[in-house]
């Protein structure tokens, strides 16, 4: 048989390096801005976190109504939340994604337990940065950062996953037939929501609620709707603690939405009056960066499975050598590393690719100057930033094309999947290589087992992100092909 090649494309530049295609529109000191966080953050994790990281994981398995409130207060208290927010609000963050996903890997490698406690907030960051709604989006980012300096916190968590609807929700083809049981009403001076949604990280340390339902459950793409629900709004409270399997520090929780009233100053976007008629850019943006970031977070656990197994076998002594003498152990070791290596490429990849797609280069330098930020604190600056022109103008603006959208679909699907298979993959070899003192709490690699499982689940299982992949790099100018 003749095989004939139609697409020769398919590895275009573009998609194949996206790291390269980057090469040269990043400020000149970001790369020591970057490399900066990463150092502190790398004593941040070996002096506060390691010491906390077994210890709350058994507390929390002997109280599983618990909350990690110690880890809370160490994230606060070292400005943890402030990372992700923008350097012209007071935030701590370089303006890229560069910083957060591989501090991301860096923290998981000590606990992936504190990424959790940290996650849920920057889920809702995130999704609160692509409904390009300035004004709740710099009210919220100042408010975290006076949160952490002065107290009380102030946090937010995103809400998409329904009792009967994960899947469906997280992937805008299945979403028309998604099975929902949450609903808004329009009323006289905001909306009514009713429904409840669950597993949301960080549900029980947040104090507001980034919450995506639909005005028409049985229309959710074209009606759906962003809420912002404080924790203390009438006919709002918090459902049950999930008991889950892993990264206990991070509390996946129920939200419950009962006649709950948000004024109209609360409806982050419309997806009918602003996101162009649907809901499927925002949830492709969100995604399209928190798979990523999954993909950084399990690359981390992968590591630090290797990083224990690594110990064990320079400690361990087998036949009068230790481990690491033998090369059945040296073997195994290798793969790992070679493991942790390749996720790392690919997360870093997938980074690049939704840089390229979004512009994001850094933040330039002048933004940290004192006359720019007198400038945009200005009345008529703000008036400006919070019009509705502004924030249509960036829509469109921050909307990748459509190559550069597939582009970055399965880059950071790819990212999730390779990175949580590889930290599972790292975590078997660790236990088969230590035996049953790895099957011990007090080894660590048993709980970076339990956590690892959970990345492959989450921001759609890998099972879903396989078929998004299909969608979006085999199915390409394939009319033919049909995924979902
Ligand atoms: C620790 C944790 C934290 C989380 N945090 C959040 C959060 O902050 N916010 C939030 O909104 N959600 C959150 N989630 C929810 C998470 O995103 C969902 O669990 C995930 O998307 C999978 O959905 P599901 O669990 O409902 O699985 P289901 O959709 O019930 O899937 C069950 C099985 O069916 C398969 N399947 C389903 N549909 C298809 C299909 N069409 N084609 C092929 N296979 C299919 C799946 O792959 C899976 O194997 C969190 C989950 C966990 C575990």
């Amino acid at each position: 048989m003749r095989i004939e090649f139609d697409n020769p494309d398919l590895f275009s530049f573009d998609d194949s390096f996206a790291s390269l295609s980057f090469l040269g529109r990043t400020e000149p000191a970001l790369l020591g801005k970057v490399r900066a966080s990463f150092e502190e953050n790398r004593s941040f994790c070996q002096k506060y976190v390691r010491p906390l990281a077994l210890r709350t994981d058994l507390a929390l398995q002997r109280d599983p109504t618990a909350l990690a409130g110690e880890m809370l207060k160490l994230a606060l208290e070292h400005r943890r939340f402030s990372r992700v927010l923008p350097g012209i609000l007071g935030g701590l963050s370089d303006g890229t994604v560069i910083t957060p996903m591989i501090t991301a890997e860096e923290t998981a490698s000590v606990d992936a337990g504190f990424v959790g406690v940290l996650s849920g907030h920057g889920l809702g960051m995130a999704a609160l940065a692509y409904t390009m709604n300035l004004r709740l989006l710099d009210w919220f980012a100042r408010e975290t950062i006076r949160g952490e300096i002065q107290g009380p916190p102030f946090l937010i968590d995103c809400a998409i996953t329904e009792p009967s609807a994960g899947t469906d929700m997280e992937e805008v083809a299945l979403l028309p037939h998604a099975k929902l049981v949450s609903e808004a009403r329009r009323v006289e001076g905001g909306a009514i929501l009713n429904g409840r949604k669950c597993f949301i990280s960080g549900g029980h340390f947040a104090t507001h609620h980034l919450v995506i339902l639909p005005f028409d459950r049985h229309d959710p793409v074209k009606t759906s709707g962003v809420f912002m629900v404080p924790s203390t709004a009438k006919g709002f409270s918090l459902g049950k603690l999930e008991h889950k399997m892993g990264m206990k520090a991070g509390p996946a929780s129920e939200l419950v939405f009962e006649d709950c009233f948000v004024p109209d100053e609360y409806i982050v976007l419309e997806a009918a009056k602003t996101a162009g008629a649907s809901i499927e850019p925002l949830l492709l943006g969100v995604l399209g960066t928190t798979r990523v970031y999954v993909g950084a977070w399990a690359t981390g656990i992968g590591r630090g499975a290797f990083e224990i197994a690594l110990q064990f076998a320079k400690r361990t002594r087998y036949r009068g050598k230790t481990l690491i003498q033998h090369q059945f152990a040296q073997r195994a070791l290798v793969d790992m590393f070679l493991n942790v290596h390749k996720a790392r490429s690919v997360y870093l990849e997938a980074m690049f690719a939704l840089m390229n797609a979004s512009g994001g280069a850094g933040a330039p330098g002048f933004t940290s100057s004192a006359w720019f930020r007198a400038l945009f604190e200005s009345y008529p600056a703000r008036k400006v930033r919070h019009s509705d022109g502004v924030r249509r103008m960036l829509m469109k603006r921050s909307r990748p094309n459509a190559q550069a959208q597939q582009r970055v679909q399965f880059y950071s699907s790819l990212a999730k999947v390779v990175g949580s298979d590889v930290g599972m993959d790292n975590c078997h070899r660790a236990l088969d290589l230590m035996g049953a003192v790895g099957l011990r709490h007090d080894a660590g690699a048993e709980k970076l087992f339990r956590d690892a499982k959970l990345c492959q689940i989450f921001e759609g299982t890998n099972q879903l992100n396989r078929l998004h992949m299909a969608q979006h790099f085999l199915a390409r100018g394939d009319a033919s092909m049909e995924v979902f």
